[in-house]
């Protein structure tokens, strides 16, 4: 990791500390070009805003995907205080972000929480392939 990649990591982890102050989860995120000028920045606002989706990497990648030609959105990088989690991930992906730099690990993560990470949820699928494909088929090209 460059010195500039490293300055703009701590700069994650201060909007962290900033969310943590103003009543939210500690995580903060933002988004630089590849001159490593910075596009945007995020804190986490799931509490303040009563909102579970108000993860940082999740606005920043709404924000890619509504400001960015998919162009620019590939050169750009993430920096983020916490790697993303599995709702942030498939934003990003969705956004065309061309690549994530975090700093504490998931399993970092957990270890910091008494209860560890969240409970998964149980799934029940695939199933009626022959009707749910009849949507779907054709729509991409
Ligand atoms: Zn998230």
């Amino acid at each position: 990791m460059t010195q500039n990649e490293e300055t703009l990591l701590r700069r994650a982890i201060e909007l962290a500390a900033e969310a943590r102050a103003g009543g939210n989860p500690p995580f903060g995120s933002l988004l630089a070009g590849p001159d490593g000028q910075v596009l945007a920045e995020e804190r986490n606002t799931t509490l303040t805003d009563a909102d579970i989706s108000a993860h940082p990497e999740l606005k920043l990648a709404r924000w890619a995907a509504r400001e960015l030609d998919p162009a620019t959105a590939a050169g750009t990088t993430m920096y983020t205080s916490c790697q993303p989690c599995g709702m942030c991930t498939g934003a990003i992906q969705r956004s065309g972000l061309g690549r994530v730099v975090f700093a504490l690990s998931n399993e970092q993560l957990d270890g910091l929480k008494p209860g560890g990470g969240w409970p998964q949820v149980p799934l029940d699928g695939p199933a009626l392939y022959e009707e749910a494909r009849a949507p779907v088929e054709g729509y991409y090209k």
